[in-house]
C-alpha cells in the first residue's frame, strides 16, 4: 500500500467515526486569522472568550484592532492566557497588514501561497503552525497543517520515521494527498481530534477508529 492510500484509509476511517469538523470556527476571515494567533498554548474554550470579548468591544476587524491600545488589547484577549505577548504578536500581525497590504485582507488575496508564507513566517511570533493555519483556513490556500497531534499519530502509525521536524512532517502529507483545500481542511481537524481523545501522550488504541491499523505502541 503506498503512503497515499494509507492516508486515504486514515482519512475516511476518522471521518467515518467522526463526521465533519466544520473547522475553523470564526463568523470572518479576519475572526479566523486571529483565533490561530490566539490560539497558540491554550484551548480553544478560552479563545472563544476571548475573541467574545474583543467582539463585545467591536474591534474585531483589522482597522479597529490597528487603533486599539496595546494595554486594552491585552486587557480584552486575557482569557488566551500569555496575553502581553500574544497581544504584541497580533500588533506586529496588524503592522504588517498595514504596512504591506493597506490594512486590506483583500489585497493579500493577490499573493501567491509561498510568497504569503514566507511573509507571515517573517511577522514576529507567527511560527509554522500559525502561518499554515492562517494559509488554510483564512485564505484557502492548499497547505497542510501539522501538528503535536500529526505527528503522534503519522509516528505511531509509521508514516514517518523519527526524528523529523515540522517541514518533514508537512512532506508526508502534501506530496502524498491531492491539493485540495477542503480535504486538507478537514483532514488535519479529525487529527486534532483524534489526537485529543484517543492518540494522547499515552495512547488509548483501544476504541480508536485506527485501532484495526497497525501501529507501533503498545495498546
Ligand atoms: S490511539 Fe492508537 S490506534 Fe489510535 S491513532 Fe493513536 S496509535 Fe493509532
Amino acid at each position: 500500500m503506498t503512503t497515499g492510500q494509507r492516508l486515504n484509509t486514515i482519512y475516511q476511517l476518522l471521518l467515518e467515526r467522526f463526521g465533519p469538523q466544520h473547522w475553523w470556527p470564526g463568523e470572518t476571515q479576519f475572526e479566523i486569522i486571529v483565533g490561530a494567533i490566539l490560539t497558540q498554548n491554550t484551548n480553544w474554550g478560552n479563545v472563544e472568550k476571548a475573541i467574545a470579548n474583543l467582539k463585545a468591544a467591536d474591534a474585531l476587524s483589522p482597522n479597529r484592532l490597528h487603533v486599539l491600545h496595546r494595554d486594552r488589547l491585552a486587557e480584552l484577549i486575557r482569557p488566551a492566557g500569555y496575553f502581553n505577548v500574544k497581544a504584541a504578536r497580533l500588533t506586529s500581525f496588524l503592522d504588517w497588514l498595514f504596512v504591506r497590504y493597506q490594512g486590506d485582507l483583500a489585497r493579500v488575496e493577490g499573493r501567491g501561497t509561498s510568497s504569503l508564507r514566507e511573509e507571515l513566517l517573517a511577522v514576529k511570533g507567527i511560527g509554522p503552525e500559525t502561518a499554515d493555519s492562517i494559509l488554510l483556513y483564512a485564505f484557502n490556500r492548499p497547505v497542510f497543517v501539522v501538528d503535536a497531534y500529526t505527528a503522534r499519530v503519522a509516528a505511531r502509525h509509521s508514516l514517518i520515521e523519527p526524528p523529523f521536524d515540522y517541514p518533514q512532517l508537512q512532506e508526508v502529507f502534501q506530496s502524498n494527498l491531492p491539493q485540495e483545500v477542503s480535504l486538507f481542511n478537514e483532514f488535519h481537524a479529525l487529527l486534532v481530534r483524534v489526537g485529543k481523545e484517543y492518540c494522547k501522550p499515552r495512547p488509548r488504541c483501544e476504541g480508536c477508529p485506527l485501532e484495526d491499523l497497525p501501529h507501533n505502541v503498545e495498546p
